[in-house]
């Protein structure tokens, strides 16, 4: 059989995301509905999977609600949204975005099984905070397709996606993903692939002193909060944003840090290990550093 293959972004017509959950579901409803591409989620849990085609829906609804969006495009972007429970069940893709939880050793299993039923050719990227590309790229058939796509949460309001090349991604893999970026209607900054890249090199650190203020009776929760927010002019506070981010991630990239550039100065906030132990992962789980409405 011949198969057709994307050779650069205009080409690509489908889309597979790998990781239905909130950035997953982002990043699969953009590429829907502003880069008109047919999208695949696959998460190997179906109760995450549909917990994912709520959300997506009920970010459809809110749009509609407030004017943004019409009936007319939410079917069509339902239209071209499917959903399946493995990667062997993927109905052939140009494209994919891995969005799996922050684990390298997941990650890597994900692009083996990936490098196996997909063409070689196919462009993989991975949505990771911070773990080396070029190690997840090692586990890939092919690593000069694979490539570090960073979007930033929320994925359809936020303007940026770091886009890293690992030691072995080619220039082509490099501009099809940059294309494809702003076929979605975002900027992109580059990074070298160093841990944590640009964004969450400077973020976590931040994040992580503010546990630890909390952690040392500093202030109270609210009052870190609205320190940073009011007096440095930021939409919320740093505690707030752990939360919308989900307290395992900031603590998967608190450890990459911490391991990967082997200084005390990335070492997590012992009440961040703390509130992970105790499943507090923030709103994605009702409770974190403060309480959620289900
Ligand atoms: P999440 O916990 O909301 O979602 C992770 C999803 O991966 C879940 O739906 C889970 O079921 C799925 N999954 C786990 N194992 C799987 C497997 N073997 N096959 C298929 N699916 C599997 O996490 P998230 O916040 O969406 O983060 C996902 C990735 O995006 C992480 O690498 C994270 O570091 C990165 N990221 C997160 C943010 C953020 O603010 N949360 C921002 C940028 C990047």
């Amino acid at each position: 059989m011949v198969r057709f293959m994307a050779s650069s972004a205009d080409d690509i017509k489908s889309v597979c995301v790998v990781g239905a959950g909130q950035m997953g579901i982002g990043i699969g409803l953009v590429a829907a509905r502003v880069a008109g591409l047919r999208v695949q989620f696959v998460d190997s849990s179906a109760a995450q999977l549909d917990k994912g085609m709520a959300f997506l829906e009920k970010l459809l609804a809110k749009d509609i609600a407030k004017g943004k969006c019409t009936e007319e495009v939410r079917s069509e972007v339902r239209a071209r949204i499917t959903t399946g429970a493995s990667i062997s069940q993927i109905a052939g893709a140009d494209f994919v975005i891995e969005a799996v939880s922050e684990n390298v050793d997941l990650k890597r299993r994900i692009f083996a099984e990936l490098s196996e039923v997909l063409p070689e050719e196919t462009i993989l990227a991975t949505n990771t905070s911070s773990i080396s590309i070029t190690k997840i790229a090692s586990a890939a058939r092919r690593p000069e397709n694979v490539v570090g796509m960073h979007f930033m949460n929320p994925v359809p309001v936020m303007k940026l996606v770091e886009i890293i090349p690992g030691l072995q991604t080619s220039p082509k893999t490099l501009d099809t993903t940059l294309a494809l970026a702003r076929r979605m209607g975002k900027t992109t900054t580059r990074s070298q692939d160093v841990p944590g890249f640009i964004a969450n090199r400077l973020l976590m650190p931040y994040i992580n002193e503010a546990l630890i203020a909390l952690q040392e009776g500093i202030a109270t929760r609210e009052d870190i909060d609205t320190t940073m927010k009011l007096g440095t002019n930021n939409p919320m506070g740093p505690l707030t944003l752990a939360d919308f981010i989900g307290l395992d991630t900031c603590l998967a990239i608190m450890k990459v840090l911490h391991t990967e550039l082997g200084d005390s100065k990335y070492r997590p906030a012992v009440l961040l290990q703390k509130y992970v132990d105790a499943g507090w992962l923030g709103v994605k789980s009702g409770r974190g550093i403060y309480e959620y409405e289900s």
